[in-house]
């Protein structure tokens, strides 16, 4: 593996409580990438940040960790500035709300479904992290919708699936909606089954928005593999799905031929999903069977 290789691979780790090198010398690339009709995404540490700047606004998904947080709100006055600043979190994960407090000091009013601020204060005390946080202070049930410049911004909440407080945030104009960690871009996802997950929950989600989707829809992803990147397609949601419905499957299957917990969650990969890598072994299938064997025996 070659240093290039190797940094991308470090880079994978985000999904967990993996702390990154900021500045990686080799790579000089800004962190700030445009998409479409004033929508991009910010790429330094943790879940992956997406932003829309039109005039006299600024809408921001998720925050990552304070470090990344102090670079974005310096960074992003070049495509546009305030005096309306919002930022949602798309779920609690410390990588997708570590920066709250630094979106907070500079102005921005948080928004997240119900569920979040309590997961996240949880999430805190248990890594004695309080002191770094800051809240939702806007939370909404089932789904948040506003006008900025061109575009309506609609936060939906789908229930259960990630963690029991993932919402997809759409900017319809543009047709681009970032899905916080509902994909894991051909890794194996984190399933945070004490922060509510649900897989079943998550394959009707995915559907459902895949649904919704037509062939131009641009979706961020939280993660992904380097080759595949933190942006796809419908095709990518349904190939999650997919994903996600062999695990069901295949630890079903498991539990009906009388097979033990520890039998059904020693396999490493599917034959079926070859393109999955595992980053770490927080991101592992023997993991995610695990979480797969719990919620089927109702444990
Ligand atoms: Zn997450």
């Amino acid at each position: 593996m070659n240093r290039l290789d190797f940094l991308k691979h470090l880079g994978l780790l985000s999904a967990g409580a993996a702390i990154l090198p900021t500045n990686f010398s080799s790579i000089k690339q800004s962190p700030f990438t445009e998409l479409r009709g004033g929508i991009g995404m910010f790429s330094m540490q943790g879940g992956t940040i997406g932003w829309y700047t039109t005039d006299g606004a600024i809408v921001v998904i998720d925050s990552q960790f304070p470090d990344p947080a102090h670079a974005f709100v310096e960074g992003i006055s070049a495509f546009g500035t305030g005096p309306q600043k919002v930022l949602f979190n798309s779920h609690h994960h410390g990588d997708h709300t570590g920066g709250n407090l630094v979106f907070e000091n500079d102005g921005y009013t948080i928004i997240a479904q119900k569920n979040v601020p309590a997961l996240q204060r949880t999430a805190a005390q248990n890594s004695d992290n309080e002191a770094n946080q800051a809240y939702a202070a806007t939370t909404f049930e089932n789904e948040f919708s506003f006008d900025a410049g061109d575009e309506t911004i609609n936060a939906k909440y789908y229930g259960p699936a990630h963690t029991k407080g993932d919402s997809v945030i759409w900017f319809e104009n543009a047709n681009i909606a970032h899905m916080g960690d509902l994909v894991f871009n051909r890794l194996y996802p984190f399933i945070d089954r004490n922060g509510g997950a649900m897989i079943s929950g998550w394959i009707n989600l995915l559907e459902t928005v895949a649904a919704k989707a037509n062939s131009e829809t641009l979706f961020i992803f939280g993660h992904g593999k380097p080759e595949f990147g933190v942006t796809g397609s419908r095709e990518d949601l349904l190939h999650k799905r997919d994903f996600l419905s062999h695990l069901l499957e295949y630890t079903q299957k498991g539990i009906d031929a009388g097979r033990s917990r520890e039998e059904i969650t020693s396999r490493t990969s599917f034959d079926e999903f070859p393109e999955h890598i595992s980053p770490s072994n927080f991101l592992s299938l023997p993991r995610n069977l695990d979480v797969a064997w719990l919620e089927l025996t109702n444990s």
